[in-house]
């Protein structure tokens, strides 16, 4: 017997791993292409880098800046990953690595090799479908050089956000969902340039972002050439709440299999590292953690890692109002962010905020906001 079976090998599953093997338990792993590199351009704030080594960074900025109707900085360093040095950062010597895909029938069959079962298959295992009609992240990106990219930068280190509006054809009255321009630095003299919809319900589709790309970075100067042959393109598909339905029985979920995910934001890197050492101690210690094993005990051992709370409440209503805000709405409450205290950024921006500290940070852009504002926030979050 194992002591813990894992299908998945994206940032969650391959960090539990690592810390169980770390641990001295006996670890299974299955994935369909184990060596495989990890491909999305990872960000994240500095301070949640917790233990890992300065190689895992691959570039980072100081003052990442957020644009809506002012230039706020943020004074919260960001990092970009090195895909490949975090993965090195994550060993996994020891631990029994098979080839393979699961389906929910094979991820409940490793129950009969091992003692616990993690399910870290992503949020969509049996691969994309069209029409998902599941409130999603989408993005589309170029890398470009930073002399070609300055432009789009307006003279910022990096955009977190830059919720401008000249995506719009017609900018002075933008219709549709907002979008916002990425702009960070990913080291080496290279630029990523990335218009995304932060949540949309369809997620906003890929010509329509490369579209508003296109056009803002135009607008803004970037020499069309550079733009029609980047280095390297970024298409960005994350679902808002992961997979959406609870693992299979007997099977524990991490990750965006379950409920690891920001509700708000999409990230979960930061998350699933954080807490992977914990899972990790408790499974070494021979027991479930906390309510994990309550449900286990009960005889309904299907669960998420992630258990709901209050702070998640919170964080639905938020994900409720940004697929429902109109335009002015969205720049209004960002612009409200930007002017947040950094600690009450923070705790809107983490997946682990618990419910006080996330309600202040709510409370703090609810009041921060124009009385139109605040009608069309209340509108988007609680009307029908
Ligand atoms: C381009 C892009 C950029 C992103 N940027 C960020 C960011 O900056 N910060 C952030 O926090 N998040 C970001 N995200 C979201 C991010 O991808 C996810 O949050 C993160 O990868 C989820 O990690 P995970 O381990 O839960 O799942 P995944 O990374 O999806 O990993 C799933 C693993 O399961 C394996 N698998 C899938 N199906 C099966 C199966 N049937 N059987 C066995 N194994 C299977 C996969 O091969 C993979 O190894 C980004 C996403 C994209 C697409």
């Amino acid at each position: 017997m194992f002591d813990l079976a894992i299908a998945g090998l994206g940032p969650a599953g391959r960090a539990l791993a690592s810390a169980a093997a770390a641990r001295g338990l006996a670890v299974l792993v299955v994935a369909p292409h184990p060596d495989a590199r990890w491909s999305p351009t990872y960000g994240i704030w500095a301070d949640e880098l917790g233990n890992l080594p300065d190689a895992v960074v691959r570039a980072s900025v100081g003052n990442p800046e957020l644009r809506a109707h002012g230039v706020h900085g943020l004074r919260r360093p960001y990092a970009i990953l090195d895909n490949s040095a975090l993965q090195a950062a994550l060993p996994l010597a020891g631990v029994e690595v098979r080839a393979g895909t699961l389906d929910d029938t094979g991820l409940a069959a490793l129950r009969r090799e091992a003692r616990v079962v993690v399910d870290a298959r992503g949020a969509r295992p049996e691969g994309r479908f069209l029409d998902d009609p599941a409130p999603a992240q989408t993005a589309y990106g170029v890398v470009l050089d930073a002399d070609a990219a300055a432009p789009a930068l307006s003279g910022a280190e990096a955009l977190l956000m830059d919720f401008r509006t000249d995506w719009a054809e017609d900018a002075d009255h933008p219709t549709g969902r907002p979008t916002f321009l990425y702009a960070v630095p990913l080291g080496a003299g290279a630029v990523l340039l990335e218009e995304t919809c932060l949540a949309a319900a369809p997620g906003l589709p890929l010509e329509e972002l490369k579209a508003r790309l296109h056009r803002r970075l135009l607008r803004r100067g970037v020499d069309e050439s550079a733009l029609l042959r980047p280095a390297e393109r970024e298409i960005v598909r994350i679902p808002m709440r992961g997979r959406g339905s609870r693992p299979a029985p007997g099977v524990l979920a991490v990750g965006t299999a379950g409920r690891g995910g920001h509700l708000v934001t999409g990230y979960s890197v930061a998350h699933s590292l954080r807490t992977a050492g914990r899972l990790a101690d408790a499974l070494a210690a021979g027991r479930l953690p906390r309510g994990v094993r309550r449900n286990a005990l009960a005889n309904r051992p299907r669960r998420t890692v992630d258990r709901v709370g209050p702070a998640d409440l919170l964080r639905e209503a938020g994900l409720r109002a940004l697929l429902r805000l109109d335009v002015a709405g969205t720049l209004d409450l960002f612009d409200a962010f930007g002017r947040l205290p950094r600690a009450d950024q923070a705790a809107f921006l983490s997946r682990d905020a618990s419910a006080a500290p996330l309600a202040r940070a709510m409370w703090g852009m609810f009041v921060r906001l124009p009385n139109a504002g605040r009608r069309e926030l209340i509108r988007a979050t609680l009307g029908a």
